[in-house]
């Protein structure tokens, strides 16, 4: 049953986040117009340039020029795609927005579906990719291997192929707007938001321009990053494996007692104290690292410093 107040000519904001992405802009444009025409007359395009050092913004400004609804905010340099987000969702205004990639790998054609489902009632709707065939099995085994992590440790479920291509109500778009936290792991973001959700399954097309942005180094920081913000499993894992190690230290140390006094056997110093030692060490080292990435999160969330800065708005589309 439909719900009394989605109707179906409901204002639309068409978030991208951008990053030197001017060779991809225009046929994604086009597929925009045609896919979002039929849905709505209120749709807009917000295109958010993560400090583009291509032509990204006269490309957009021009594609302004000739009519399509687009607003055009720079930020001032480059500050991720979460913060770009971010930004995008805290200047849409529309009764709906829609969070896509600018790279073409997010056919527009699946926001039917979307919109079908938010009329439907649907608060979310969010495309899942139906396989990952085109990723190496390096980068596929960390992907599952982050999720179980993640997902085992707390009391939501971050469904694993579900990305950032969604359709949010303004509800949810509000209530992702009053997180007050700095470490925006979007992914997570969504889900502890809740609201009703509906998964479509899609297949990324393949980029149409240029290549990702995420090498694996920057997967492997946004993957510690989610872990940290959503977690202290590893706080608690090293707690816990601090206690093992104690025990068996404590365990090791009476069966060299007893030994010595039941047969006398001369106690084996120096191996024993090396071992223990680097291996004490070296968990302890761990321990304090862990400790101090926490540590570092709170710092960055102390500083209160803004997620992003605006360098050039166009102001809403007419
Ligand atoms: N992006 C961004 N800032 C960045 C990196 C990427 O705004 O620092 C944008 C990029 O322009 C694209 C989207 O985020 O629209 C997804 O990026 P990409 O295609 O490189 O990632 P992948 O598809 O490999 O996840
Ligand atoms: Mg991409």
């Amino acid at each position: 049953m439909p719900a009394i107040d989605r109707l179906p000519e409901a204002s639309l904001d068409v978030v991208l986040p951008a990053f030197n992405e001017a060779a991809n802009l225009p046929g994604l444009f086009a597929q925009l117009r045609q896919a979002l025409a039929p849905l709505t007359p209120h749709w807009r395009v917000l295109l958010v340039d993560d400090g583009s050092t291509d032509d990204t913004g006269a490309v957009a400004l021009a594609a302004r020029d000739a009519g399509l609804p687009l607003r055009y905010v720079r930020l001032s340099r480059n500050f991720g795609k979460e913060a770009a987000l971010t930004a995008g969702l805290a200047l849409a205004d529309a009764d709906r927005v829609l969070l896509m990639d600018a790279d073409g790998q997010h056919a527009p054609e699946l926001v039917t579906q979307m919109h079908e489902a938010w009329l439907r009632g649907a608060d979310m709707a969010c495309a899942v990719r139906a396989n990952r065939d085109e990723e190496g099995p390096l980068k596929r085994w960390g992907t599952r291997l982050f999720y179980r992590l993640v997902n085992a440790s707390t009391r939501l479920t971050i469904p694993p192929d579900a990305g950032d291509f969604r359709l949010l109500d303004r509800r949810v778009v509000q209530a992702l707007n009053a997180l007050p936290e700095r470490n925006r792991f979007m992914k997570g973001l969504y889900a502890w938001v809740g609201y009703r959700t509906e998964f479509l399954p899609y297949t990324p097309r393949p980029r149409a321009h240029g290549r990702s942005h995420f090498s694996l180094p920057r997967l492997l920081n946004l993957a510690f990053n989610g872990v940290t913000a959503f977690t202290n499993l590893p706080l608690r894992m090293s707690s816990l494996l601090g206690a093992v190690v104690a025990c068996c230290a404590l365990a090791y140390g009476v069966f060299l007692v007893v030994e010595h006094l039941l047969y006398g056997h001369p106690i084996p110093g120096w191996p024993t104290v090396v071992v223990g030692m680097m291996f004490f060490s070296g968990v302890q080292l761990l321990s304090i690292g862990l400790l101090g990435e926490y540590v570092g999160r709170i710092f960055d969330e102390v500083k209160q410093r803004p997620l992003y800065l605006v360098a050039q708005d166009t102001g809403p589309a007419s």
